[in-house]
């Protein structure tokens, strides 16, 4: 069973009708950056959707079931909690598999070297999925991932789709990797992205692409402040005309 308990600052429940936005994109595009940003200036919900298919992974990892077994992993999408809290101390939102907080671990290397082959995996997305639709039920939200525009909320009133110059995205992932102590090269992480963004481009099951009504955001020479400016516009451009 898959779940996502609210924690109280995520749980906004608005008195109009709810809005989604959906922001797709490559590996890196600050995505999560923008959707958090974004979530907080309008008090909506936030959900990041790569956290749950990693945490998926870490628990693949851990109890070491193989990507071709079918049985083991239906077992696994069973046995696997997935929520979010917000943590004011971390002043964060944390991702906690079956109770205990990963938002480090999921992080990791050897997450980040599988999460897109395990995300190829149509039990697993099917299972994403739904969480992903539930954790929207009656309540604004931002979420961030690959398929959300054009798979999960096909419907969703604003749809924004990241891109940046893949080495921009390189150096950025390179400076927050070593901000946290973690060891990679700067090769590793260039192989990393590349990689990732080739699976996730092309697998059979909701390729990263960009749906035909995203608006595309080249972020490769903005600041975090000036595409948040510049989205809010979007946003506040889409309130109004619903009143
Ligand atoms: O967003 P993040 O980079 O943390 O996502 C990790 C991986 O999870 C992606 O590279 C992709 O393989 C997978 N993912 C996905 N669909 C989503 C979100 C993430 O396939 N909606």
């Amino acid at each position: 069973m898959l779940y996502i308990r609210r924690s109280p600052i995520i749980g906004y429940f608005c008195s109009v009708k709810p809005i989604i936005i959906a922001i797709d994109g490559y590996s890196s595009c600050g995505k999560s950056t923008l959707a958090k940003a974004l979530a907080a200036r309008f008090g909506f919900a936030y959900v990041d959707s790569g956290a749950m298919y990693r945490a998926v992974t870490l628990y693949f990892i851990e109890q070491q079931i193989g990507l071709a077994d079918n049985d083991a992993i239906e077992k696994a999408l069973e046995a696997i909690h997935i929520h979010f809290e917000y943590n004011p101390e971390h002043r964060r939102n944390e991702t906690y598999l079956n109770e205990r907080m990963v938002e480090d671990e999921i992080r990791s290397k050897p997450v980040s070297d599988l999460v897109s082959p395990v995300a190829t995996i149509k039990a697993v997305r099917t299972a994403m999925v739904a969480l992903q639709r539930k954790a929207a039920i009656n309540k604004s939200i931002v979420m961030d991932g690959r398929d959300i525009g054009t798979h999960v909320f096909p419907e969703a009133e604003l749809k924004i789709f990241m891109t940046a110059d893949p080495l921009v995205r390189a150096k950025r992932r390179f400076a927050e990797l070593q901000a946290k102590g973690e060891k990679w090269s700067m090769d590793e992480v260039i192989e990393n992205l590349k990689e990732r963004d080739r699976i996730d481009s092309t697998r059979e099951e909701n390729p990263l692409r960009q749906a035909t009504d995203a608006r595309v955001l080249d972020n490769s020479y903005l600041s975090e402040q000036e595409q948040l400016d510049k989205v809010i516009i979007w946003v506040k451009n889409l309130l109004s005309a619903r009143t």
